[in-house]
């Protein structure tokens, strides 16, 4: 393994390029400046579009078999340079190598699920009359214009690009300036595996200029951005201005039902292991557990116990289980939900405080008995924070459950077949899963329903936004 931090450059029409401006990567265990990101310029971004319009004539004449064995070439890359792109995610985001090569895994599985998948992206012949022919043709939708966010380096532009490239599209990437080595290996893989120019390219910079450059050019046919609700309403409005289709991932708030008929201190257990991963910066973190009154203090105490005993540090040492968190904004942010809830009378069971003064550490903290109005409740904390209520009835968590604008992941814990199906039919969410904290696999349809986005990444589903539907009437002769 080398174990330096890239020496980050934009790629653009198969070319590597410097810039003028750059700015600082900053290691979140430490505060050091680990490497520089370049910043686009206009006239870079218009030789993006370039590229990615050349890209296009191209790759959507390629044939899917050759598309994806070129994916498949890359993603062979990416998998024997997994310890070198783990270290540079640890680096730049902090979360331990263990979790970073984990990562890297799932972005590899993205990559290979959409290359099969999309050499099955079948039309179909519609019974007609006689003499006439309707064919129905899922061709790729063009350049794609995409934004990832920083909470997971590499596996967050998997998505977008094994989508894009699988499909026949080319892609212009904004990958997220604060975690940039992920998308870098990527791009240097494609590169590697010979991907022709202009089909993926990558650049960083100032997001809100980046974003109202690109999304109103005419080249641009498909907005595909992951982050917070705010922005992608933002995106969502500057792409409507051009009748341009978004797929948007945004923010969740995922619920956790605990019904009284499961052991509580295996539900909390698994459960305070999965609030740890990526210091909860995970859009489908479990954040409102509503546990049946029977089970609540086992359950709060069994949580508030394997919270304290997670071991928070460097990624870089083994004995890590929780990394800092990914910048300072973050550590603000859990400093502001722990004190309002504190003031109006939440108990503080584990955590609440930030650890040491270098590096942004912060434990798993975990809240009980939060009324309603705790800011918590309701803004998605995107951190190592658990929120626990006691609930006397199914039928009064559901109801919780779905009370804010959000629906992403949804959680549920029971033995119950009968109390599954009342979960996986009440809770609005994108994907409900019943005793597991796995939200979705490469193979399953992932997105959110009401504010949590539009659209599905991953699955069958994912592909369809990348493709548009042509209808082709072919009458046998004029007459
Ligand atoms: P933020 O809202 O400023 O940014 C969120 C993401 O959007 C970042 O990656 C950022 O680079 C990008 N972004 C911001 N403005 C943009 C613009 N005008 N054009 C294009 N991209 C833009 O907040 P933040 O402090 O970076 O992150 C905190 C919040 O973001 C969290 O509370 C969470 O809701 C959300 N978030 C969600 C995910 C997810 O996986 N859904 C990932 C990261 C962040």
């Amino acid at each position: 393994m080398t174990k330096h931090y890239p020496d980050l450059m934009l790629y653009i029409g198969g070319s590597w390029r410097k810039t003028a401006d750059s700015l600082p990567v900053i290691n979140p265990a430490d505060e050091s400046v680990i490497g520089a990101v370049p910043v686009a310029s206009r006239s870079d971004l218009d030789d993006a579009l370039a590229a990615a319009e050349q890209g296009f004539r191209v790759w959507s004449r390629t044939s899917p078999a050759v598309r994806s064995e070129i994916i498949l070439k890359a993603t062979a890359l990416m998998r024997e340079r997994i310890d070198d792109i783990a270290h540079s995610i640890t680096l730049e985001h902090g979360k331990p190598f263990a979790q970073a090569r984990l990562e890297v895994v799932r972005g590899c599985e993205f990559f290979e699920w959409d290359a099969a998948e999309a050499q099955r992206t079948y039309g179909r012949v519609i019974p007609s009359e006689p003499g006439i022919r309707y064919i129905v043709h899922h061709q790729p939708i063009g350049t794609v214009a995409a934004f990832s966010p920083w909470n997971f380096p590499m596996s967050q532009p998997s998505r977008k690009i094994a989508g894009a490239v699988a499909s026949g599209c080319s892609i212009i990437i904004k990958a997220a300036e604060e975690t940039p080595a992920g998308a870098f290996h990527i791009a240097r893989a494609f590169h590697d595996a010979g991907l022709p120019a202009g089909v993926l390219n990558l650049v960083f910079g100032v997001p809100a200029d980046i974003s109202s450059y690109l999304i109103p050019k005419p080249q641009v046919r498909l907005v595909a951005f992951t982050g917070s609700t705010a922005v992608g309403k933002h995106l969502t409005e500057i792409a409507a201005r051009h009748m341009t289709p978004v797929l948007m991932e945004l923010g969740g708030h995922a619920p956790v039902i605990v019904c009284d008929d499961v052991d509580p201190v295996a539900a909390a257990i698994t459960s305070a292991v999965r609030k740890a991963r990526n210091a909860g910066q995970v859009c489908t973190s479990p954040t409102r557990f509503f546990v049946q009154e029977k089970i609540y203090e086992d359950f709060v105490k069994a949580f508030a116990e394997k919270a304290r005993s997670t071991v928070v540090g460097n990624g870089l040492d083994a004995a890590t289980q929780m990394g800092p968190l990914a910048n300072h904004r973050r550590i603000e942010a859990m400093e502001a939900l722990v004190a309002d809830a504190r003031a109006k009378g939440a108990r503080v069971m584990a955590g609440g405080e930030r650890l040491g003064n270098r590096g942004y550490f912060f434990p798993v903290t975990v809240l009980a008995d939060l009324p309603g109005d705790a800011r918590a409740m309701y803004e998605e904390p995107f951190g190592p924070m658990a929120l626990i209520n006691p609930v006397s009835s199914l039928d009064e968590a559901i109801e919780k459950a779905n009370a804010l604008p959000f629906g992403l992941a949804a959680y549920g814990f029971t033995h119950s077949a009968a109390n599954a199906d009342r979960l996986a039919e009440g809770i609005e969410a994108g994907t409900v899963s019943i005793n597991t904290l796995e939200a979705s696999v490469p193979a399953t349809p992932f997105g959110g329903v009401k504010e949590s986005g539009y659209g599905r990444e991953g699955g069958i589903e994912g592909l369809t936004h990348y493709m548009t539907v042509k209808n082709v009437s072919h009458r046998m002769s004029i007459a």
